[in-house]
């Protein structure tokens, strides 16, 4: 199968459309990574996404509707906090996760009697998902485990030949995927944290939990038990309080000859001063829209990235720390 790039206009929407009606799937962009969807009401092509990604079986997929969608069609029960959340926070980086209705194929939800809502605000998805007019189930764009991606080129890498149309919405602002929110409780849940913060989310519910799964504890959002977000090099993390350790690390392997590269906060790399840095920013926002690219970078250029983890570690930060901690073979 060809794989075609094309930017987002009257005649490439109407090829989306055309794909998604036949049960085939389109990649494009959204402002946090780029999306793989199909529609979410045909289990055939739900399938596909997981073939193609080669995705566990039991991963719930997100359900992607643009920002007049009607969601009484797909979900049920929805609570107050979760109308003033999406309200405050949709469209945007924020997925809500809600009683299914029982209209989305099962496959979907891998069983689970809810669905995750997402509204993206890229201008691009909103004109795909209203070119379809469909509910569109996705994950990310991208290989399972592999780092997700954040440009149509990332995507091309990953699926070329296995797709038949990539839509270029260009470089993805957000860089780190969506917050998931589980909102079938008395108060919002944090299953996955990103752009939108638990602080953000307390502020307009009330309150905000975050879930923590213990040792042998069933995990409620499934995809948060697997090893993600890998670059296709060795990797290694150290705590900030441990950067030089990180350092003296880097010294040791060069010194063996082995292409080692630091991932760090710009402060730290001035204070390294040492050459090969992937460079993240300076805040947590900084850090999301860097982190991908630079992983995807650090794997062409890299044999060994070592990664410093952040000094601060609330809000944005909570989320980078879950993708670094991940992507570097940690315990997330
Ligand atoms: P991805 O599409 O790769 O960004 O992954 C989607 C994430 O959302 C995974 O961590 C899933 O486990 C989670 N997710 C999707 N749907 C649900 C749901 N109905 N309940 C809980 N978590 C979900
Ligand atoms: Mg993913």
């Amino acid at each position: 199968m060809e794989t075609q790039i094309l930017k987002p206009d009257e005649n490439s929407l109407f090829a989306a459309k055309k794909i998604i009606e036949e049960g085939g799937l389109v990649a494009f962009p959204t402002e946090t990574v780029y999306g793989l969807g199909a529609n979410a009401f045909d289990g055939d092509a739900v399938k596909k996404i997981y073939e193609v990604k080669g995705r566990p079986q039991d991963n719930p997929l997100i359900v992607h509707v643009h920002k007049d969608y009607d969601i009484s069609r797909i979900v049920c029960d929805i609570p107050d906090y979760a109308l003033k959340l999406a309200k405050k926070f949709q469209p945007g980086p924020l997925t809500i996760v809600l009683k299914s209705r029982g209209t989305v194929s099962p496959i979907v939800s891998c069983g689970l009697d809810t669905i995750g809502i997402r509204v993206p605000s890229h201008p691009d998805a909103q004109k795909f998902l209203k070119a379809v007019e469909l509910p569109i189930a996705a994950p990310s764009a991208n290989v399972s485990k592999h780092v997700s991606p954040v440009t149509a080129q990332h995507v091309y890498a990953d699926l070329n030949g296995k797709i038949p149309l990539i839509l270029d919405g260009g470089k993805c602002s957000g860089g780190i995927e969506s917050t998931v929110l589980d909102c079938t409780g008395e108060i919002p849940c944090v299953l996955r944290s990103g752009l939108v913060t638990r602080e953000m989310i307390a502020e307009v519910a009330g309150d905000c939990g975050v879930f923590i799964p213990k040792k042998g504890e069933k995990v409620r959002s499934p995809g948060m038990k697997y090893k993600h977000y890998s670059p296709n090099c060795r990797t290694m993390l150290f705590p900030y309080e441990e950067r030089e350790k990180a350092l003296e690390e880097y010294e040791r392997q060069r010194a063996e000859g082995v292409n080692a590269w630091i991932m760090c906060e710009n402060s730290v790399a001035r204070e390294f001063g040492t050459d090969k840095i992937l460079a993240l920013g300076e805040n947590g926002e900084e850090f999301a829209a860097n982190l991908y690219d630079k992983l995807r970078e650090g794997e062409k250029v890299a044999e060994l990235i070592i990664a410093v983890a952040p000094k601060e570690q609330g809000g944005v930060m909570a989320g980078v720390m879950n993708r670094l901690t991940k992507a570097c073979g940690g315990q997330g």
